[in-house]
Formats: C-alpha cells, sequence, structure tokens
C-alpha cells in the first residue's frame, strides 16, 4: 500500500519509495508531505520494528 503527497493516510511513519526517507505523519503533520531529500510524493508505510530502527524526525 503506497499513500501520495496530500493524502490523509493514518498517523505513523512513512517512507519514501524513491530515497527511503522517512516521514512521521501525525497530528501536527497531517497531510503526507513531499520527500524533503528527493521530493518524491510516494510513500510507503513503515512497519512499527522499521520504524524504531531507522525513525528520524522530519522538522
Ligand atoms: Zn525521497
Amino acid at each position: 500500500m503506497t499513500y501520495k503527497t496530500n493524502e490523509r493516510p493514518p498517523h505513523g511513519a512513512y517512507r519514501c519509495i524513491e530515497c527511503g526517507t522517512q516521514v512521521k505523519v501525525d497530528e501536527v503533520n497531517y497531510l503526507m508531505p513531499e520527500c524533503p531529500f528527493c521530493k518524491s510524493n510516494e510513500y510507503k508505510q513503515v512497519k512499527d520494528d522499521e520504524r524504531i530502527k531507522n525513525y528520524k524526525e522530519v522538522k
């Protein structure tokens, strides 16, 4: 399942399918942002175990 920029996915962590950068979607950042690194707009949801290991907060 993939999500795109400006969609409203379930809260959680997502990873850019182009470069692997992770972003978090929560109450503050509810719409999926574009990738801060490569400006891609497609993401895959990150599983909980991956999020703990690789999580990187994007401000
Ligand atoms: Zn990217």
